[in-house]
């Protein structure tokens, strides 16, 4: 069993403070941390219980219009906070469609972006590239759930679902450390992109964070909120699960699109730009549309097991394309 001590500060800066001194992690619900701990993957020395931080869990909008989500808040108040249904309805879609109830109610934002990957071989104890090991297991072993885009070393893929919809919003992440300006300020803010920059490449986390580092706010631009907003996520059981494929797109109120895929990459995918843009301009036929989905999915480079996600996310990219008013 691993042993740890418990700390549970009341200021930002007692739990920067706390997360400088080695072997102390921060936890949010503790639903993905503790499992992570108990399949080994982890022994912290101290865990550091963000929950009593002031402003954690606020949903509030700035100066600019922008909406900003405290890391803290619940990925059950995202699915059902006002601001976000009216606002960002991706995103609400897209936290209503993570795990079950009682997931969403103890999971937050932080964590739900921070979480570890799912793959089976790293959550049993497997010593893959994840894992002190060398060697991904998956790809010579069983990797139907695995990625089609970027894959390698590791080929899995992040289980975050708000992810993808705050690619497609354009959201930036606040991070702070102990070692930034004063209580409260970010030290740096980065897009979601450069939040999963290297994820197939880093074997202790998906997430560009130091270890003193703490996910603090994600904001979403003004520009981004309405316009019309679609979500989907394909799942293999009629009950909760995660994404086989996943899609966030976004139609802003200016006309220019954004659209965004999960399951099949280590982070979010976002589609590329001159697809995009081509949605965009509209009055496509059912051709046009099913052409631009196979263009979208042209660097593919599926594993033998992954290959139907290459249609799955055709079929997903369709659908999003209609919703956004492409025809
Ligand atoms: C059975 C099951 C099904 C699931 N299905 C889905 C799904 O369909 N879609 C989906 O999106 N997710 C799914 N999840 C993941 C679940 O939503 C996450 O476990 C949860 O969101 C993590 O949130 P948490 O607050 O409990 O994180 P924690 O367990 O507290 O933390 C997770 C990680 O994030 C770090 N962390 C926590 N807060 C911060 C912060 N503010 N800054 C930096 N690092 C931080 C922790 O140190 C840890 O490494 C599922 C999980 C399970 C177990
Ligand atoms: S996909 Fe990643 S986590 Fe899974 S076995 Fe390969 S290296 Fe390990």
């Amino acid at each position: 069993m691993t042993r740890f001590t418990y700390l549970r500060p009341s200021s930002l800066a007692e739990a920067l403070e706390a997360l400088a001194s080695p072997g102390s992690v921060p936890i949010g619900g503790g639903t993905d941390l503790l499992s992570t701990v108990d399949e080994g993957l982890l022994a912290p020395a101290r865990v550091v219980d963000l929950q009593s931080l002031p402003d954690w869990t606020q949903i509030t909008r700035g100066a600019d219009g922008a909406l900003r989500l405290g890391a803290g808040v619940a990925i059950a108040t995202l699915a059902e906070h006002p601001l976000v249904r009216e606002l960002v309805p991706a995103l609400a879609l897209a936290a209503a469609s993570v795990g079950s109830p009682a997931l969403r109610n103890m999971g937050t934002l932080g964590g739900n972006l921070a979480q570890r990957q799912r793959c089976w071989y790293l959550r049993r104890g497997v010593a893959c590239f994840k894992n002190g090991g060398e060697q991904c297991a998956a790809y010579a072993g069983e990797h139907s759930y695995h990625a089609i885009f970027d894959t390698g070393p590791c080929h899995a893929v992040h289980p975050s679902d708000p992810a993808v919809a705050l690619d497609a919003l354009d959201a930036t992440v606040e991070i702070a450390s102990a070692r930034g300006g004063a209580a409260g300020t970010p030290t740096r803010t980065v897009s979601i992109a450069a939040l999963f920059e290297g994820a197939a490449h880093n074997r202790a986390r998906e997430v560009t964070l130091a270890d003193d580092e703490l996910i603090t706010a994600v904001s979403i631009p003004a520009a981004a909120h309405g316009g019309v907003q679609h979500w989907e996520k394909l799942i293999q059981r009629a009950a909760f699960d995660f994404a086989l494929v996943s899609c966030a797109a976004v139609r802003r109120g200016d006309g220019s699109v954004r659209i965004s895929l999960g399951g099949v990459a280590a982070g979010p995918w976002r589609a590329p730009l001159s697809v995009e843009e081509d949605v965009a301009s509209g009055g496509l036929d059912a051709d046009s549309i099913d052409a631009l989905a196979e263009r979208a999915l042209y660097d593919a480079t599926p594993l033998e097991g992954t290959r139907y996600k290459v249609t799955m996310a055709q079929a997903v990219l369709r659908r999003a394309m209609r919703a956004l008013g492409a025809e």
